[in-house]
């Protein structure tokens, strides 16, 4: 469990169950709602299973974006290197957990940065 963050609510009971991490990272990888397509393709790459789909987000003609879970992200930037979109940034462990709030609009895994 990640000391510094802070919960929003409850997490949904599939994300819950996934397993935990050994140790804190030392980067994370945040998405960048904002250029997020949905496309998917970061998913396939994440050997951690942490990035999880976000539906219905509302913005135009896009049906879904992805969020990582920040408390499950193990830093390896395979996701970054291969989004089509450029819209993954990776960030030192600190900077990831205070960047988090403004770049992820939209979250299922119910988890925000503490400032
Ligand atoms: S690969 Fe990039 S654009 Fe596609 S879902 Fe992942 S973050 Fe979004
Ligand atoms: S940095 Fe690695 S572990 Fe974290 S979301 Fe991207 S692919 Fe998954």
């Amino acid at each position: 469990m990640t000391d510094n963050i802070t919960r929003i609510g409850p997490r949904p009971e599939l994300i819950a169950k996934k397993p935990t991490r050994a140790r804190e990272p030392r980067q994370l990888a945040i998405i960048d709602q904002s250029g997020c397509t949905g496309c998917e393709a970061c998913i396939v790459f994440c050997p951690v299973d942490c990035i999880e789909i976000v539906p219905e987000v509302g913005i135009a003609q896009f049906q879904q974006v992805v969020e990582v879970d920040i408390e499950r992200c193990i830093g390896c930037a395979l996701c970054a290197k291969n989004c089509p979109w450029d819209t993954i940034p990776m960030f030192s462990y600190i900077e990831g957990i205070q960047q988090a709030p403004a770049l992820t609009m939209k979250s299922v895994c119910n988890q925000k940065a503490s400032s």
